[in-house]
């Protein structure tokens, strides 16, 4: 190729680099200069709660209340029928053996506080000394138990995703103290096939110390066997009446937040 050629070859090839150039520049000009309000958004507001008193732990203006110390009128037995456990001073005591209560309300992600107390006589030792559970969408139990000087499995001990994840640390007060749990819960998305898109997660914390911390639930909360996937929806919370021959636990303060 002669020298001629070339040269034209280069001027056509720089002609068309600046149309190309020019033609960008028309259609996409050059940004305006951030300011910082450009990376600011103001709606929607957050709605305003009011929140509770956290000395008494109060519930937030929002809060869907589950137990004020008067009645369990947003509960019933898990086998039919009305709630039977026994209500007085504020609180509300297992009542054996009229089996498990679950809210009259079903949900899906949320936001729960329950204050429960093991009775300052509690004797048994292990999985039978103080034993109940908060089952979550009626599937997933945290467990409840006496774990004061009181050695377990650890997978078994209070704030476990029973049988599955133990907790981060063991923040028991002793037995005749109330105890508060706050339960930060992510409802599991299923595939159709039933298994887990997405599963559920969960956050335990104890009388303010983290438990458990945004853990993958990986199914049912099985006392033998390991965990299975069962597809479902909206669920109750359910309290345990564990069946164990020790003093039952008591309840109060109960209120959660659909998330
Ligand atoms: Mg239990």
């Amino acid at each position: 190729m002669n020298k001629k050629i070339l040269t034209a070859k280069a001027t056509l090839a720089a002609l068309a680099c600046t149309l190309c150039v020019n033609t960008y520049a028309q259609q996409y000009p050059e940004p305006e200069k951030m300011t910082p309000g450009m990376s600011e958004y103001w709606t929607p507001q957050p709605k305003v709660v009011t929140p509770g008193d956290l000395c008494t732990n109060s519930a937030p203006s929002d809060a869907i209340v589950l137990f004020d110390g008067k009645d369990l009128s947003a509960w019933e037995s898990v086998k039919g029928g009305p709630a039977q456990w026994t209500v007085a001073n504020g609180a509300f005591t297992v009542n054996k053996p009229t089996g498990d209560i679950q809210t009259k309300q079903k949900f899906e992600s949320f936001q729960l506080h329950i204050e429960w107390q093991v009775p300052e006589n509690i004797t048994g030792k292990s999985q039978g000394r103080g034993n109940s559970g908060v089952f979550l969408q009626g599937m997933y139990e945290i467990q409840i138990l006496d774990c004061y000087n009181n050695e377990t499995y650890v997978n078994g001990q209070t704030g476990s995703v029973y049988k599955q994840t133990p907790p981060l640390a063991n923040a028991m007060r002793k037995p005749g103290e109330w105890n508060v749990y706050d339960i930060i819960y992510t409802a599991p998305v299923f595939k159709e096939d039933g298994t887990y898109l997405y599963n559920p997660r969960v956050t335990v914390i104890h009388n303010g110390v983290v438990l458990q911390n945004n853990t993958a639930i990986l199914g049912t909360t099985e006392y033998i066997g390991f965990p299975k996937v069962v597809k479902h929806g909206a669920g109750p919370i359910i309290l345990q009446d564990h069946g164990d021959p020790s003093e039952p636990i008591s309840f109060r303060n109960v209120w959660i937040r659909p998330l």
